[in-house]
């Protein structure tokens, strides 16, 4: 199987479905209405954004209330068992809707429909679904809603083919100052656990020239936050003389006044240099989250993550030596198959030297077609939610005592909207990505704001706006 740019001939034939599919929506006395709500990850919400973009294309409009539309979409996560559950139960509830308009249409996307027994069960389950769609084919949606409505039949396009890369797809996104851009697709590490490499494909770079006139473009049109996506982006720009450090590089040299976030990174493949060109930046935001998984190199060895916990150690040291507000974050597993209680105390030893500022903590979920789902699991799932609760009290109190360290400090917020502690505040977030409420105003909201921070919570900060 083999990568493949979706050429401008392909997407000019997609406009043309699009411009089909605007013949129906015209005929409307009002534009009809879309429901579009993506599960999971940024990488996802971006895909729901490019398929709302498509979608104002086609003629659509949005509701928030799916008692009012004419289109709804799920775009699907298959991470972990529960957030399948919750796709499936919403799905159900759309029955009934369906039952009360004949002509409403419902399409699933996403990770949960590219795994084939999930799509079948999907098919079974719901009858009344009209499109199911995978991830590799996100680029022929416009096709896609076109032959439904005109040829009035169901639509499965799943095709077992890897990932594509395709330029050009219009977008809509959620926020005026918040961008994100994928900066590639796809996960060749396969981690035991996880299902992404199986749902979205081999690992493929867009080109550097692409992203940064993205960028660019974005940051013409008064965007102050960008936020760059993969699922490893240390491996960006393998085999071209772009790499990830000096993708970073060049977009911090871009004119104007904004921030570059960048998420997931990958600790076998994160480099002294990748810190050192965050530590010399102008623009790039002082937060590296850094899935550790586990504190035991016995385990980290059966998740194939190719590092032990020495060189995460030597990583975090190094980064925090030379960005020293850093905002360290992390996800953790727990109750991977085979676990111990003793590499659970070694999960908790390291958190406790490293002291995270934040940590995403999840109880290992079996995902049909990984390795890990075939290996013994002994461990009661009461023992799990016991050493669950027990990493979330460490890492309490890890929390609070990071934050303290900004009260008295002058921090940059990138206002956001109303406040998250209290409806008085406005919110936004410092270069370091911490949440700060402040006492600002309406006009704050998508500009930059100097705060001076009065009190730290184990998840935010509070300040006093300075003029
Ligand atoms: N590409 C990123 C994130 C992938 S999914 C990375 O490599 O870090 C986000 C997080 O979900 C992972 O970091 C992991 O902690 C968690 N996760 C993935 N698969 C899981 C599973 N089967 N059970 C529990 N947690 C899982
Ligand atoms: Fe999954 Fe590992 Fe790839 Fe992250 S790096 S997406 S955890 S396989």
């Amino acid at each position: 199987m083999s990568i493949k740019a979706i050429t401008g001939e392909e997407l000019i034939e997609q406009k043309n479905f699009a411009q089909k599919v605007c013949s129906m929506t015209h005929a409307y006395e009002q534009k009809p209405l879309a429901f579009v709500h993506s599960y999971g990850c940024q990488q996802n919400v971006t895909d729901g954004e490019k398929i709302k973009g498509m979608l104002e294309e086609m003629g659509f409009g949005f509701t928030d209330d799916k008692t009012r539309a004419d289109f709804i979409l799920f775009n699907t996560c298959a991470v972990r068992e529960n957030a399948v559950e919750r796709v499936f139960g919403n799905i159900g509830a759309l029955k009934q809707l369906k039952k009360k308009n004949s002509k409403l249409i419902i399409a699933v996307c996403g990770c949960m429909v590219q795994q084939s027994e999930t799509a079948l069960r999907l098919k079974k389950k719901f009858p009344f679904v009209d499109i199911i769609f995978g991830t590799h084919v996100l680029h022929t949606f416009p096709e896609i809603l076109c032959k439904c409505i005109f040829e009035n039949r169901n639509i499965c396009e799943i095709p077992d083919m890897d990932g594509v890369i395709a330029e050009g797809i219009p977008v809509k996104r959620e926020s005026a100052f918040k961008a994100s851009v994928p900066i590639m697709y796809g996960c060749n590490n396969f981690c035991t656990y996880c299902v992404v490499p199986f749902v979205r494909g081999r690992e493929r770079s867009r080109l550097a020239g692409d992203v940064i006139s993205e960028v660019a473009s974005l940051v013409e049109k008064g965007y102050k936050d960008i936020l760059l996506l993969g699922q490893n982006v240390n491996s960006y720009g393998k085999g071209t003389d772009v790499d990830f450090p000096e993708l970073l590089r060049r977009l911090d040299g871009l004119e104007g006044e904004f921030r570059i976030q960048f998420m997931t990174s990958h600790p076998k493949d994160c480099t002294e240099r990748l810190i050192d060109i965050i530590a010399d930046s102008k623009k790039i935001c002082h937060h590296i989250h850094l899935p550790v998984q586990s504190g035991s190199d016995r385990i980290l060895k059966l998740m194939n993550r190719h590092y032990d916990c020495a060189h995460y150690l030597n990583l975090v040291d190094y980064a925090r030596k030379k960005i020293p507000d850093l905002n360290l974050t992390t996800d953790i597993i727990v109750g991977f198959p085979g676990e111990t209680r003793e590499d659970f105390e070694a999960t908790l030893g390291l958190m406790k030297r490293v002291c995270f500022d934040s940590a995403f903590t999840f109880i290992f979920s079996p995902r049909s077609g990984t390795k890990a789902a075939a290996m013994e699991d002994p461990i009661p799932a009461e023992e799990k939610g016991r050493w669950f609760r027990e990493l979330l009290e460490v890492q309490g109190e890890c929390g609070s005592r990071s934050y303290q360290r900004y009260i008295g400090q002058t921090v940059r917020v990138l206002c956001e909207g109303k406040g998250r502690t209290s409806d008085k505040y406005y919110n936004g977030k410092s270069r370091q990505n911490i949440i700060v409420d402040f006492n600002g105003d309406i006009s704050d909201i998508g500009k930059f704001v100097d705060v001076k921070i009065t009190q730290a919570l184990n998840w935010a900060l509070i300040g006093e706006k300075i003029n």
